[in-house]
């Protein structure tokens, strides 16, 4: 053994748990998201009750005897690991996706972890109570939302990004769209297409920006331009080719678009760093009018 002081402190640091016959070993890193609660009824079917697992990256989760895990196919997203010999549910594995959910019973009674949230609440049975649920950090959260919806009654969260031109003028006119995919390989043809359209958008002089994102299969984006004609131009593109697919196949499950033109466009509005005055910036000035000090850039308005 080499004395790599990485992977010692890794060692130290990681998680290792065991299945109910010792013959499946896992080792996960000791910042794995979790513990999650899944109430779905492919959980409860599975579990007995709900899942309580860790999430972490596939590339980090280590395997000693992988040979004994029999992979079971429980949705069209998802396959269950389970020991063959001692009947443990070892993981969940997404088909898509970079992420794993190991099974937080593989691990000591002492794991220092809390349940950090709830996920498919709305299949729960009635005979449970749902656990109570700790503090989360954002990372956290960010960690979960990209491996499980998480959603509540009124609430699903999700990813966004935002790509920008770096053009400072108003926008003309606002899109805002959504689009829901059947399932998570319609998803990832949905964000194949919106790559492409962001390409062409960010070759477009008259774009400013676009904010989109997904919420579990559903897509949307709010997308902010000069004037409607360099709108129309960009859509004219890859943009195109993705709305022949949609009305000519069998591809996704629903969609609505629309345009918006402005009512009112108010003031832009940044704090002065050395006063702590706002400033109304509209007009792109970078001096304070309080104390004369030097104003950051005026940020795009969208
Ligand atoms: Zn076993
Ligand atoms: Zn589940
Ligand atoms: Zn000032």
């Amino acid at each position: 053994m080499s004395a790599d002081p990485m992977s010692e402190a890794a060692a130290i640091e990681g998680l290792v748990g065991a299945c109910h016959c010792g013959r499946v070993r896992v080792h996960v890193p000791g910042d794995s998201a979790g513990v999650v609660a899944c109430h779905c009824t492919d959980c409860q079917k599975l579990h007995g009750n709900f899942f309580a697992m860790l999430v972490a990256d596939q590339a980090t989760v280590a395997w000693e005897g992988a040979e004994h895990i029999a992979w079971y196919r429980s949705s069209p997203a998802n396959d269950r690991g389970f020991c063959m010999h001692c009947g443990s549910r070892v993981a969940k594995r997404p088909i898509e996706g970079a992420k794993i959910m190991v099974s937080a019973g593989l691990f000591e009674r002492t794991l220092p972890r809390s349940v950090l949230a709830n996920v498919w609440l709305e299949q729960k049975p009635a005979w449970y109570e749902a656990p109570r649920v700790g503090a989360i950090s954002p990372e956290d959260f960010v960690a979960l939302a990209l491996a499980e919806p998480i959603e509540t009654a009124i609430a699903q969260y999700g990813y966004v990004l935002r790509a920008a031109s770096g053009s400072k003028n108003p926008p003309g006119v606002i899109a805002l769209t959504w689009i829901a995919a059947k399932d998570p390989s319609e998803r990832e043809r949905v964000r194949a297409h919106s790559r492409q359209n962001v390409q062409d958008f960010l070759a477009e002089p008259g774009f400013i920006s676009i904010v989109t994102g997904f919420t579990g299969l559903r897509g949307f984006t709010v997308t902010a331009w000069e004037d409607e004609a360099s709108m129309k131009r960009a859509l004219g593109k890859h943009h195109a080719v993705a709305m022949r697919e949609l009305f000519g196949e069998n591809f996704v499950a629903s969609v609505w678009t629309s345009v918006w033109t402005p009512t009112r466009i108010n003031r832009l509005w940044v704090r002065c760093p050395s006063c702590g005055s706002l400033e109304d910036v509209s007009d792109d000035h970078r001096t304070c009018g309080k104390c004369h000090a030097p104003l950051p850039e005026r940020p795009a308005f969208w």
